[in-house]
C-alpha cells in the first residue's frame, strides 16, 4: 500500500484537516500521479457537508485533478512517466453495461466509482479524492492533458469543463443562438467561454450585479441582474438554450418564462431543496426541462483538446492547502474568481 498524505473531513459539521491514508499499489493497468493541482468544486462542500445525504466519512473531496505521471503498471500503454495527466469525477465503471460501451461511464448501469465519497467495484473499500499528494487510477479513467497549458488552469476542467461542455455538445448549442448561463461561478464562468467559442451569443443571468465587468471580460455578449424581477419580463421568450449552474434554491419557472418556443433548460447545479415546477411555464411554448451530467471519459479528453486547440482555461486563484476551509466559506459566498485551486506542494 502507498502511504498517502491529505486533507480530510470526518464529519458534516468539521473542518478538512491533515490526514493520512493508504492508496493501493500500482496494479499491471495503474497510473500513480503526483498530483500538482486540484479544484475545489462546489460539489466538494455539499458533499463534506453531507448535504444530498450518505456522504462516507472521513472524506478526502477533489475530483479536478491535475499532475503527473510518476509510475505505470507493466499493462499500460497510454502514459509514460512524466506524462501531464488529470483524474475527474469518476474512477472507474463496470465497463460492459451499454452506458459504459458508448463511453458514458458517468451513467454507468452498476453506478459509477467515484472518484471520493464512493465505494471501489469490490463495494467495500471507499475511495479518496485529490485533496492528496497522489492517486492510483487505472489508465482508462485516466486524461491526456496538454503541456501547453498551464496545469493550475486546466484543472478545473476536469469538472467544471466537462459539466457545461457536454451539454452545450449534446443540446448542439450553435453559432447564433442565444444561450444563457445561469450563475457565474465555477461550472458558469467555464459554460460562458465554451458556449462563446461554439459561436453562441451568450448572456449571464445574475444576482451579482459586480460580476457584470468580469461576464464581459469572460465572452458574455449581455449581462442580466435576476434579483431585479423587472429582467424577467424584460427578456420574456429570448432564449434558445438555458443553462443553470446554480448550488441554491431559486425559482426556476422564472428562467422558463425566458426561453423561447421550444427552448431548453438544462439544469446542472444541485441545491438541496427540490424544485417546484409549474406545468404552464412548459406547456406554453413546448418547452423542455433537462439535466446533464459531468460528461465520460471519451468526451472529457476531446473538452481538454478542444480546451488546448482554443487556448480556453479556467480563471482560478491559486490557494496553500492550508485555507481549504476558508476557500469553502468564501466559494459559499460567491466571493471566488472563479475557481479555487489548491497547489498541493503546500501539503
Ligand atoms: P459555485 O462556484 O459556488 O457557483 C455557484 C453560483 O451560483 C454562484 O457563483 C452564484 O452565481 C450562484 N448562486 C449561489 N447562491 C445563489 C442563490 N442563493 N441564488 C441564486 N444564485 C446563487 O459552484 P460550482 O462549483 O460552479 O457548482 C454549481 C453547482 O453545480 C453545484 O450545486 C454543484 O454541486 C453542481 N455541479 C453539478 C455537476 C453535474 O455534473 N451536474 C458537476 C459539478 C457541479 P451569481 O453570483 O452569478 O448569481
Ligand atoms: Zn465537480
Ligand atoms: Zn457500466
Amino acid at each position: 500500500m502507498l502511504r498517502t498524505k491529505g486533507y480530510a473531513t470526518q464529519g458534516p459539521t468539521q473542518p478538512l484537516q491533515p490526514f493520512t491514508f493508504d492508496r493501493r499499489d500500482v496494479g499491471p493497468n495503474d497510473v500513480l500521479i503526483e498530483i500538482a493541482y486540484c479544484g475545489i468544486c462546489h460539489s466538494d462542500i455539499h458533499q463534506a457537508r453531507d448535504e444530498w445525504g450518505g456522504s462516507i466519512f472521513p472524506m478526502v473531496p477533489g475530483h479536478e485533478i491535475a499532475g503527473h505521471v510518476m509510475q505505470v503498471g507493466r499493462k499500460v500503454k497510454r502514459f509514460k512517466k512524466g506524462d501531464a495527466a488529470g483524474v475527474g469525477c469518476f474512477v472507474d465503471s463496470c465497463r460492459k453495461c451499454s452506458n459504459c460501451k458508448d463511453g458514458e461511464e458517468q451513467f454507468c448501469e452498476k453506478g459509477m466509482v467515484g472518484t471520493y465519497n464512493s465505494l471501489e467495484k469490490d463495494r467495500k473499500s471507499p475511495t479518496q479524492g485529490g485533496y492528496s499528494s497522489h492517486i492510483v487510477v487505472d489508465e482508462k479513467y485516466v486524461l491526456k492533458i496538454s503541456k501547453k497549458l498551464p496545469l493550475e488552469k486546466v484543472a478545473p476542467l476536469l469538472c467544471a469543463g466537462i459539466t457545461t461542455y457536454s451539454p452545450l455538445r449534446h443540446f448542439a448549442v450553435k453559432k447564433g443562438q442565444k444561450v444563457g448561463v445561469v450563475g457565474l461561478g465555477g461550472l458558469g464562468h467555464m459554460a460562458v467561454k465554451l458556449a462563446a467559442s461554439m459561436g453562441a451569443r451568450v448572456t449571464v443571468l445574475s444576482t451579482s450585479a459586480s460580476k457584470e465587468k468580469d461576464a464581459k471580460r469572460l465572452g458574455a455578449h449581455e449581462f442580466v441582474l435576476t434579483t431585479n424581477p423587472e429582467n424577467f419580463k424584460k427578456h420574456s421568450g429570448k432564449f434558445d438554450f438555458i443553462l443553470d449552474a446554480v448550488s441554491a434554491p431559486h425559482d426556476l419557472n422564472q428562467y422558463l418564462g425566458l426561453l423561447k418556443k421550444d427552448g431548453t433548460l438544462v439544469i446542472v447545479g444541485v441545491p438541496v431543496k427540490p424544485a417546484e415546477i409549474e406545468a404552464f411555464s412548459l406547456i406554453f411554448g413546448r418547452k423542455r426541462l433537462a439535466g446533464s451530467l459531468i460528461g465520460g471519459i471519451r468526451e472529457t479528453q476531446e473538452m481538454l483538446d478542444y480546451c488546448a486547440k482554443k487556448k480556453i482555461t479556467s480563471d482560478v486563484e491559486v490557494i496553500p492547502v492550508s485555507k481549504i476551509n476558508e476557500a469553502y466559506e468564501r466559494t459559499i459566498k460567491g466571493d471566488v474568481k472563479y475557481r479555487f485551486v489548491i497547489d498541493m506542494k503546500t501539503l
